[in-house]
């Protein structure tokens, strides 16, 4: 018998929202590959949690999961991206516990590289590829450690103690009456540079190549995610090729204003439209929506349109869009407009200048000046 989502996470199964997020938490901090470098078990561990969390934290998967077992999920067609597939657990992660913890290399910089297999490069998408995804090029330039000096820099793998910090890997920097020490930056703080350097790679270690992917973008991307591409990384000494993360960047838009999922807009609503309860036509990402106004719809007042809204880029939940009217009145009337208007003034019940409301507050002042 297979260990349940619900055990991972060590909650019951009638857990609220509250308790899972919880519950993550504790488990990722404590699994996460950072904290126990080099540890298998843990690893998987961290992985098996990030399942659980991706599941039991959406309303639809987890219902899902509940009736049928994770084997409807993997089997939904047209579903999610499905688990790791390029979407990086970890940015569920940093959504958590921000870009300070955890970071982005998955794969640490092992002390005798001079770089990290995983790099990141940014990607600028309009708000309409961000919305309905798009597939793009990517030209990028990954680091390949030199064979020739196996990526020490030094000629023939020769190495001295470094000149500038006395093998010490710190030096000391002095501003004003400050002085702090800061790690050697012609050691990267190992004590020891090359001899020579290797007339490969220039003493750099590395050489730099060009590279270029077809990436598909998911539909419902937003700024600050990151997608990950297998193996399109650095490569470092022991010849494994790391990671590219895709860091995208979604413009905004001058008419939708975008909050995750859900879409925003402030439509203008002529005043007879607002006061008839009249149904209009508003834009939406797709095209256009109706929008039934209640009679007497007020300036500000907003209208939620179900479904109208950015599709998640987890799950196959669709946002809302939120439509905000401002109430227009005429600047000018023509001549058959102000008789008309006038007669609807006199309709109302106006007379001599003043509406009953008015009166009523001139009536209940009136006693308060009898009364100063
Ligand atoms: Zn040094
Ligand atoms: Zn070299």
């Amino acid at each position: 018998m297979e260990i349940s989502y619900y055990e991972i996470l060590e909650i019951t199964q009638n857990a609220d929202k509250e308790s899972i997020k919880k519950a993550y938490r504790k488990l990722a901090l404590k699994y996460h590959p950072d904290r126990n470098q080099g540890d298998k078990e843990a690893e998987d561990k961290f992985k098996l949690i990030n399942e659980a969390y991706e599941v039991l934290s959406d309303d639809e998967k987890r219902a899902i999961y509940d009736r049928y077992g994770k084997d409807a999920l993997r089997s939904r067609a047209g579903g999610s991206a499905g688990f790791g597939d390029f979407e990086d657990i970890r940015d569920i992660f940093t959504s958590f516990f921000g870009e300070g913890f955890g970071g982005r290399k998955s794969r640490q910089k092992n002390n005798e590289d001079k770089f990290s297999a995983d790099f990141v490069v940014g990607l600028n998408l309009s708000f309409k590829e961000a919305v309905f995804g798009c597939t793009k090029e990517i030209d990028f330039i990954y680091k390949n450690s030199c064979k020739t000096c196996s990526g020490s820099g030094a000629k023939d793998g020769k190495m001295q103690t470094c000149p500038k910090c006395q093998g010490r890997g710190q030096i000391v920097m002095k501003q004003s009456f400050l002085s702090f020490a800061q790690t050697c930056p012609d050691c990267n703080g190992s004590g020891s540079c090359a001899s020579d350097k290797c007339p490969q790679c220039k003493g750099l270690g590395y050489e730099e190549l060009k590279d270029r992917v077809e990436l598909k973008v998911p539909e419902g991307v937003d700024s600050g995610m990151n997608l990950r591409v297998n193996e399109k990384g650095n490569i470092t000494k022991n010849g494994i090729r790391g990671d590219l993360f895709v860091k995208i960047h979604a413009e905004e838009d001058e008419t939708f204003i975008r909050d995750d999922e859900d879409i925003y807009i402030e439509f203008p609503v002529f005043f007879t439209q607002a006061i008839l309860g009249q149904s209009v036509k508003v834009p939406t990402i797709r095209g256009e929506a109706t929008l039934n106004l209640p009679k007497g719809a007020k300036d500000g007042q907003r209208f939620v349109l179900e479904n109208e809204g950015v599709k998640s880029v987890r799950s196959s939940h669709i946002g809302r869009q939120i439509v905000q009217i401002a109430i227009k009145f005429p600047n000018s009337l023509n001549d058959e407009q102000t008789k008309l208007l006038e007669q609807l003034s006199e309709s109302f019940g106006i007379k001599d200048g003043m509406h009953h409301e008015q009166k009523g507050l001139f009536d209940k002042i009136a006693t308060w000046f009898k009364g100063g």
